[in-house]
């Protein structure tokens, strides 16, 4: 009978030592995740400000940052000020101890970039071509070694590669799922095929998400949820809550553009009616142009025409000129991102409201537009407690978004585990950061 109880409480034991085992292991990658960041978001820091900002010991810290120099990601780059004393080293992250492609697939071709750990950018290339269906694949790899080439870059650099579509991804199966600009509806496995022949992990994520991310981590890192809302040929976005992209059961949050705000609209290609994409996209946008100036025939629009087509160019030119039918579209436009803006406050209700994509160019007359629209509304009383913005991304928004993508994989991913298993390093503080 004692046996029994013996066993028993050894079972119990063991399974108490495995899970308090795994916690511990857990916290060790944590704050180590944690200590990364802060070196390379507010890098150069000592020691000391690092244990000020963190909360963990100085032991802890210090014994984190060890690891961290002795495989090379962190490195000493001088002495900081003392407030008496010897002075304090600095530390900072070691931005070329690997480099990511960010790489993103769209109906016209393949762009992608090189970046550093601090996201500064090595090259960025576009190659043109059909890369729909099964083409995809050689397309990304060639792609991939393509723009090594160019910055006279090894693979065993590059720490991840990150790919963003225009489409619903399925990130448990590595697969595109739906995507109607590359016009395809299921390439499955898509990621083990691309891994086979690559040698550096890869990773799939909506464009949406992946400019949501970039635009949080590099311009609002202080706020935990962003929602990105992006206007271009079509609309699309990306919602990032408690730090982490959002995605749902099937990937579907962030799918602004089929949305719809009216009931009896006009028919969208999903099917629905009256969707925030067909109303208020640049396609429609440039649409409702051609067609308003056959009654505008003194638009300053056809002004701005380039090629025998109307642009979004022409159309904000003419904007910038007070001319009628392209304020008229203006208003149009304001109104339909008004609700879009609405509806991500009533779905998410995030700190942050960021605007993309080629729409922005109407400039802060479109900001203000929507504010007043807003003012007008039950949620205008918070509305100093939100910011709303324009994304402060560079022209190619969706390759930041996935080198940031890629940069954050690696950074919760890899190699700096393999220094959480030596046991003098105790990077185990019990104070979470
Ligand atoms: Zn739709």
């Amino acid at each position: 009978m004692s046996d029994v109880n013996n066993i028993t409480q050894n079972t119990g034991n063991a399974l108490h030592d495995a899970k308090a085992g795994k916690n511990l292991q857990q916290l060790k990658e944590q704050n180590t995740l944690s200590i990364l960041r802060l070196i390379r978001e507010r890098g150069p820091v000592t020691r000391q400000q690092l244990k000020i900002i963190s909360g963990l010991s100085f032991t802890s810290c210090a014994a984190i940052t060890k690891g961290l120099i002795e495989i090379g990601l962190v490195r000493e780059i001088g002495q900081g000020s003392s407030l008496g004393g010897r002075k304090p080293l600095l530390l900072d992250l070691n931005q070329e101890f690997g480099f990511v492609i960010g790489m993103v697939i769209s109906s016209s071709g393949i762009t992608c970039g090189v970046f550093d750990l601090r996201m500064n950018e090595r090259s960025i290339k576009k190659i043109n071509g059909d890369f729909s269906g099964e083409k995809i694949i050689t397309g990304i790899c060639e792609c991939a070694f393509d723009i090594l080439d160019t910055c006279a870059l090894s693979p065993e650099y590059i720490v991840g590669m990150a790919i963003g579509v225009a489409g619903i991804v399925d990130t448990e199966r590595y697969s595109i799922v739906v995507s109607a600009q590359l016009k395809f509806r299921e390439i499955t496995n898509i990621l083990s095929e691309v891994e086979d022949l690559l040698p550096f992990p890869v990773y799939l994520e909506n464009n949406g998400n992946l400019m949501a991310l970039a635009e949080k981590k590099l311009y609002y890192p202080e706020y935990s949820s962003l929602v990105y809302i992006i206007v271009d040929e079509g609309i699309g976005g990306g919602v990032i809550h408690n730090d982490e992209i959002m995605r749902g059961t099937l990937g579907y949050v962030g799918e602004f553009g089929h949305m719809s705000i009216e009931r009896n609209g006009p028919l969208c290609f999903c099917g629905n009616k009256g969707c925030l994409e067909i109303l208020g996209s640049v396609s429609t946008l440039v649409q409702n142009a051609t067609f308003g100036l056959v009654s505008h025939r003194d638009s300053y629009i056809k002004k701005y025409i380039e090629n025998d087509e109307v642009t979004m160019h022409s159309i904000i030119k003419a904007f910038h000129d007070g001319d009628k039918l392209a304020t008229q579209l203006f208003e149009e436009e304001a109104d339909v991102l008004y609700h879009a803006v609405i509806k991500a406050i009533t779905a998410n209700d995030p700190q942050v409201i960021i605007l993309g994509g080629e729409i922005i160019q109407f400039g802060e007359n479109l900001l203000k537009r929507i504010r007043e629209k807003i003012e007008n509304t039950i949620f205008g009383f918070e509305l100093s407690e939100r910011v709303i913005a324009f994304s402060s991304l560079p022209t190619h928004a969706e390759i930041c978004g996935a080198g940031m993508y890629a940069i954050e994989s690696f950074l919760e991913n890899s190699i700096y585990k393999s220094i959480l298993s030596q046991d003098r390093i105790d990077a185990s503080s019990s104070n979470p950061v």
